[in-house]
């Protein structure tokens, strides 16, 4: 499983570092900072949730 965020959409709303903290932090800027590009497959149903909670759809997840 491999995780992409798009920086230029994010709009610092933090709902995947509440999701997910070990896979999603915020940089300086208070944008999304990927902490784990390929995390482990028990995160999987956070994750998916993290990808619905995003309000710009700025994650992405691939199998
Ligand atoms: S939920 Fe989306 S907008 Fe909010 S910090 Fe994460 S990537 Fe950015």
């Amino acid at each position: 499983m491999k995780i992409t965020v798009n920086v230029d959409e994010c709009i610092g709303a933090a709902m995947c570092t509440g999701l997910a903290p070990k896979v999603f932090g915020l940089s300086e800027e208070g944008l999304v900072a990927l902490l784990d590009e390929e995390p482990p497959q028990e995160l999987r149903e956070r994750l998916e949730r993290a990808v619905g909670a995003c309000p710009v759809s700025a994650i992405r997840m691939q199998d």
